[in-house]
């Protein structure tokens, strides 16, 4: 029993060292650790590690139920709107999570989040067109729409050709653990976290706009509020992903800013809510150091 609770443990200290690099931390008061045999849940991931020695890694249940529900509430919030609208809303959220979960065991999850997925987007079409017949949807909006897949049945544009992505053409990569793995300080185990380190997906931002953001912490330079979040910085891979989304769009859309600040060394480049920068130009209280 105490063993398999070092184990945990164990486990808990690799993924931490894993995390770190990425600005993830975590909240113990969040973390339920438990037995490894019987698993636990931790930024998304189950984590459990069976008596053959091997330790599989998933999606947790609570992640699977959040994609969902929101990918539910983006596609009922555009019903009415265009069908980019919803391309534009779900495709980033596909990717994103797909590509957080694709080395770990993710098929099954991903192939029932692409059917879910294609109900919504069929319940969509039924409601925007409420007179016209189920074939007359399916051939409208369902089509072999990507020509690199043998699929049918992908949603997207008659006339421009975009389309939604699937979660399951997201390659999964797995690293096998070496079956038999006794202990959690095997080297098998450190490599698989090695492994998943340097394969680990490429996040959306610039490297210079990351390190920003993990050195502020995600806040704001004048009024140290969180620059996006009115809540709390993300606690879980979905919420990172969409965070770093978001904080793209607003950059682009100049809701958040770089502030330059003069120091010996040369200029300091921080990060900062444009509204909190106007304000500041407007008191007079500019930056002039
Ligand atoms: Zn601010």
């Amino acid at each position: 029993m105490c063993h398999s609770r070092d184990a945990a443990e164990q486990v808990k200290a690799q993924l931490a060292e894993w995390l770190a690099p990425r600005g993830l931390v975590f909240n113990e008061d969040k973390t339920r650790i438990v037995h490894a045999e019987t698993g636990f849940d931790f930024l998304g991931f189950n984590v459990r590690r069976y008596r053959c020695g091997k330790l599989l890694i998933k999606p947790s249940e609570a992640a699977v139920r959040r994609i969902r529900a929101r990918l539910r509430e983006e596609v009922r919030a555009l019903r009415g709107a265009e069908t980019l609208a919803i391309l534009r809303a779900v495709n980033p959220i596909v990717r994103g999570w797909s590509a957080y979960y694709r080395t770990v065991v993710s098929k099954e999850v991903f192939a029932s989040l692409d059917s879910y997925l294609w109900q919504l987007t069929y319940r969509w079409a039924l409601h925007r067109h409420p007179k016209k017949s189920k074939h007359w949807i399916t051939s409208r909006y369902f089509g072999r729409f990507n020509t690199a897949r043998e699929d049918k049945w992908v949603f997207g544009h008659r006339d421009n050709g975009a389309y939604l992505v699937k979660f399951a053409w997201t390659k999964i990569v797995r690293h096998q653990l070496v079956k038999g793995a006794s202990s959690p300080d095997d080297p098998a185990l450190t490599d698989y976290w090695a492994n998943r380190r340097r394969r680990s997906a490429p996040l959306p931002l610039d490297r210079a706009t990351m390190r920003l953001l993990q050195t502020q912490k995600g806040r704001c330079q004048c009024c140290g509020q969180l620059l996006l979040h009115s809540d709390q910085p993300p606690q879980s891979p979905t919420g990172w992903e969409q965070w770093l989304r978001t904080t793209r769009k607003a950059i682009k859309a100049r809701h958040i800013a770089y502030q330059g600040t003069k120091t010996p060394d040369g200029v300091q480049l921080r990060l900062a809510h444009a509204s909190c920068l106007r304000r500041r130009k407007a008191s007079g209280n500019g930056n002039s150091a």
